[in-house]
């Protein structure tokens, strides 16, 4: 049959019984401090994921034969606590199925409801700023808050890599967690970060979550809070490379599709990366 193109994640043409992977989207920017927009990032996201081939020739596996779904956006509240609470719903359905929710920012805030949901060991995040205000522009859940929330929850063990900006008072709160600041990543190397992490956290379930500004804005400059000096799509890979195995849940928020689609399509890529990584080491 001839086949058509829909609006969904490229490849993801697995049912939701049969899917062991479920992308979904939360098109909310509702407490965005500079550019807002990061609403549109999800469907700028799946567009770009067209433009990549199925097959991925490190894996010797085509995307399409790994069984995933992307369910569409989620219609979200205008409060963040009440998105939050969506998406705690929606997380743990997910869960619950004993499948692996992939979710598309979005602000970063969404974070927070997600990780109510899996209540994972560990939270490992890729970001520019340390989110750990308890409080910002009114609401303890503003997207410059999530660190802090998932503290609250009693998830003491954070990594933050390509950290670079904060307050004093977040770098103290930060303090007895571990923070790799991207002049680190740039000094030692990623790979030598990401030894470190693994031996902290072993084999235990983390949960993953990718703020794109954590690269450098140079790179990808479709960002609603743009850092310069930041780590590497590269380094980015090879954080998800690295811990895309362990991950009960995976986001990939902040993306603001204003750019040349750069930085829709790393977050496409990264995507796909760990779908296909995770796909590709479920069949050896
Ligand atoms: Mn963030
Ligand atoms: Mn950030």
């Amino acid at each position: 049959m001839q086949s058509f193109s829909n609006s969904l994640f490229a490849d993801a043409e697995a049912s939701y019984e049969d899917a062991r992977y479920v992308i979904f989207g939360v098109p909310y920017d509702g407490t965005t401090s500079y550019k807002p927009g990061t609403r549109f990032a999800p469907n700028a996201i799946r567009a770009i994921s067209y433009n990549f081939e199925p097959y991925m020739p490190e894996y010797g596996i085509d995307l399409s034969d790994i069984p995933f779904t992307d369910l569409g956006d989620i219609y979200p509240e205008a409060d963040p606590e009440a998105v939050a609470a969506q998406v705690e719903d929606t997380v743990s359905m997910i869960l619950g199925d004993e499948k692996v929710p992939v979710m598309l920012g979005g602000e970063h805030s969404i974070t927070i409801g997600a990780v109510r949901a899996a209540m994972p060991k560990w939270y490992v995040v890729c970001d520019a700023h340390l989110d750990f205000q308890d409080e910002y522009r009114g609401s303890r859940y503003n997207h410059d808050c999530v660190s802090a929330r998932v503290r609250d929850l009693g998830i003491d063990n954070i990594v933050i890599i390509g950290a670079r900006s904060g307050s004093r008072e977040e770098f103290e709160a930060a303090s007895h967690h571990r923070i790799y600041t991207a002049d680190e990543v740039h000094d030692r190397g990623i790979n030598a970060i990401i030894d470190e992490v693994k031996a902290a956290i072993g084999n235990d379930p983390i949960y993953l979550s990718i703020d794109a500004d954590a690269v450098d804005s140079c790179l990808t400059p479709g960002l609603g809070t743009p850092d310069p000096f930041g780590i590497t799509h590269w380094d980015l890979r090879s954080v998800i490379r690295a811990l895309a195995g362990q991950a009960v849940a995976f986001d990939y928020v902040e993306v603001l599709p204003n750019d040349s689609e750069q930085t829709a399509a790393v977050a496409a890529k990264m995507i796909r990366e760990f779908i296909g990584i995770r796909g590709h080491t479920a069949r050896q």
